[in-house]
């Protein structure tokens, strides 16, 4: 581990701090499946949620605490969640590539995190209640969830959205889902990513705050 630690020093000089908070926090991490997903605790005043829900999504980290608010985005780095969880996989892999190669992924996971917040923003002026924001926000980490079926059916996490004559449905065990639920939000928000992917739109160029 310190011989890693002191890779990653000298190949990430200006990341020091990250590296050190990310090594601090690595007591909080318990693993919930093996390389998938991880808890991480909260840790106050900076974290406002007890624990954090870490997830791998082919190969890249990703952290809840992306998708907070709507707020200022941190730069394309890394939180000391998704740091923590890095760290506590170099305990076991050992394998200093691997971890250098997480640590793309996950930066460039980041780009995808950024479309997505902007996407939610738009989608935030029509939809201005508190309950659709709430929603709104929650459905930002289904977006990887969503499985398209076909032109107008998708799977989202054991619901099933459907689009009929132009409207949006969510079919859950329990019946309809009071719209618009959090499956369809991760739909509208699949959608639009999708489109502006093949449009080659990068989101880095433009603002989301
Ligand atoms: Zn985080
Ligand atoms: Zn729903």
């Amino acid at each position: 581990m310190k011989h890693i630690m002191a890779i990653m020093k000298e190949k990430f000089p200006e990341r020091a701090s990250w590296l050190n908070t990310s090594l601090k926090r690595l007591p909080d991490v318990k693993p919930i499946k093996d390389d998938e997903t991880w808890l991480v605790k909260g840790l106050p005043p900076g974290d406002s949620k007890q624990w954090y829900l870490v997830r791998n999504i082919g190969g890249s980290l990703l952290c809840p605490c992306y998708y907070h608010a709507f707020g200022t985005m941190r730069k394309l780095r890394m939180c000391t969640h998704t740091g923590a969880v890095l760290l506590y996989s170099c305990l076991t892999t050992n394998n200093i590539q691997e971890i250098l190669k997480r640590i793309e992924f996950s930066e460039k996971a980041l780009n995808l995190v950024y479309i997505r917040r902007r996407i939610a923003k738009i989608l935030s002026a029509k939809f201005r209640d508190s309950r659709s924001t709430a929603n709104l926000l929650q459905s930002l980490s289904l977006v990887p969830d969503v499985i398209m079926q076909d032109e107008s059916t998708w799977k989202v996490a054991g619901f099933n959205v459907r689009m009929i004559d132009g409207k949006y449905f969510c079919i859950g065990t329990d019946g309809i889902d009071k719209f618009p639920c959090q499956h369809v939000f991760a739909v509208m928000i699949y959608r639009r990513e999708k489109r502006m992917l093949e449009e080659g739109g990068d989101a880095r160029r433009s603002t989301i705050d």
